[in-house]
């Protein structure tokens, strides 16, 4: 599948871990909006949250339990944003369900 986080997710475009396990896999984005801008994204492809279902929202269940600890060795504890964008009117543009992890200052209170 022509799919860039698939191939982030199977180590066929590199990026830079932060956390792997046999499900998961944070990376840093490529450009951040933060000083701490990770994602977080299933390794099995799932287009948006349009997509999660009964049955394959184990994995992102999964996930939501992880990114605690993932802020936490990140050094988030002045707290931390989790946004995932679905769609055009969010501004999606990679088709493949991610959660952006955003810290390391306070953050503006802008949602859109
Ligand atoms: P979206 O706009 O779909 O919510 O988020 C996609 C994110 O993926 C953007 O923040 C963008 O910077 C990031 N991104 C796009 N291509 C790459 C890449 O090749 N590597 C990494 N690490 N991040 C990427
Ligand atoms: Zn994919």
């Amino acid at each position: 599948m022509d799919c860039l986080f698939c191939k982030i997710a199977a180590g066929e475009i590199p990026s830079k871990t932060v956390y792997e396990d046999a499900e998961i896999l944070a990376f840093y984005d490529i450009e951040p909006q933060a000083p701490v801008h990770v994602l977080v994204i299933p390794k099995e492809h799932i287009p948006s949250m349009d997509g999660v279902t009964p049955e394959n929202s184990d994995v992102v269940a999964h996930i939501f339990a992880k990114i605690p600890k993932i802020a936490a060795s990140l050094g988030l504890s002045g707290g931390y944003r989790v946004i995932s964008n679905c769609g055009a009117d969010a501004g999606q543009t990679v088709p493949h369900l991610h959660f952006h992890i955003l810290g390391g200052k306070p953050l503006s209170l802008t949602m859109a």
